[in-house]
């Protein structure tokens, strides 16, 4: 349930709600807005002389019960956008975060070559699998560890932050060691050890949306991740399963829109896996940022002909230029800012 306080609450009831909240067991989040507090109660079985023992504090406006399946993700419980910071990087405020690489790290000169490439076109993070999700077994698997250090070296010769996925429990603490920010890739969105596991990392996470996942299963599955109590978590639309060979996923564009209204959590955009084909991945980034997504997850080759995963969706270094110089015109429009501009 959520707590909402009378506008300009004073400091004094807003505490007063915190410790009682405190000393039943149950923990308190607060939100600040620009006129009310909102003071989340985060636990189970509440009671209802609870309720009304809160509702008869000084300024207190009125005790909701949280409707959702979903509490801590949704906007009811936390009314305000979740920031997440990664170094000098900001998810969820003003800016659209570009995070760019290859699907998988192959060696040392593609990953470095690649970094420098995508920071000089605004990409602000850098994203390269080293443990890869694949479809066969005969398939680049990744280079696993080797692939982490890698991730590592670009990071400490460009300073771009990196986001790598996780796919095992037992590997979160390597590739929290090495990683920024770790993802969970959408094979794996119903993990709900690796979630927890994830969410005790104490690292931001991106939680991709699963192959044949409803907003409301995807959302009840970053649940898992806030409830260990790590709030930076963002959410990743990278496309369902539909009918239609002709591309590799059917991109839900709508669900950027309806994610930032039923959840107060970053959302993040991934036209390469939603769509499979470098030429649709373009138009599709300007379409995201049109519909509001806080950040891209775009991936770039140096050379798309011969990589070992995802070459046909991955764009050339020019193309992802071509892109980022046309995508500010699009965050403007939308109060926005975004690539190299967003320095300014
Ligand atoms: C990836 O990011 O390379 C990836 C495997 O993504 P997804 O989990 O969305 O398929
Ligand atoms: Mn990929």
């Amino acid at each position: 349930m959520i707590v909402v306080m009378r506008p300009k609450a004073p400091l004094q009831s807003i505490n007063e709600v915190v410790g009682r909240i405190e000393k039943q067991g149950f923990r308190a989040n607060i939100s600040g807005g620009d006129q009310r507090t909102v003071i989340g109660v985060i636990g189970t079985s509440f009671y209802a002389e609870f309720a009304d023992m809160l509702a008869a504090i000084p300024n207190v406006e009125a005790v909701i019960p949280v409707t959702r399946k979903y509490k801590l993700a949704s906007r009811e419980f936390n009314p305000v956008d979740t920031v997440i910071r990664v170094g000098d990087v900001t998810f969820g405020g003003s800016e659209v975060v570009v995070m760019a690489g290859p699907c998988s790290v192959e060696n040392e000169r593609q990953i470095i070559e690649t970094a420098y490439a995508v920071r000089a076109s605004g990409a602000k993070v850098l994203r390269g699998g080293a443990f890869k999700p694949r479809t066969s077994p005969y398939m680049f698997r990744g280079l696993a560890e080797e692939g982490l250090k890698l991730l590592a070296k670009a990071r400490e010769e460009t300073g771009l932050p990196v986001i790598t996925e996780v796919m095992t429990t037992a590997d979160v603490p390597l590739v929290a060691h090495y990683s920024d920010i770790l993802q969970i890739g959408a094979r794996n969105m119903q993990n709900y050890q690796l979630l927890e596991e994830c969410g005790r990392s104490g690292r931001p996470v991106l939680l991709k949306r699963g192959l044949s996942a409803t907003i409301e299963e995807w959302l009840l599955s970053a649940e898992y991740i806030l409830n260990q109590g790590n709030w930076q978590v963002m959410l990743c639309e990278r496309g369902i399963r539909s009918y239609d060979p002709m591309t590799r996923n059917c991109f839900d564009l709508t669900a950027v829109p309806l994610v930032k209204r039923l959840s107060h959590l970053p959302i993040i955009a991934d036209p390469s896996h939603a769509t499979g084909k470098w030429y649709l991945v373009e138009p599709m980034a300007m379409a995201s940022v049109a519909a509001g997504a806080d950040g891209l997850i775009i991936e770039v080759h140096p050379n798309p002909d011969h990589a070992l995963s995802d070459g046909p969706q991955s764009l050339t270094f020019d193309n992802f230029a071509k892109m980022m110089a046309h995508l500010p015109h699009i965050a403007e429009a939308v109060g926005r800012r975004i690539g190299l501009h967003a320095y300014a």
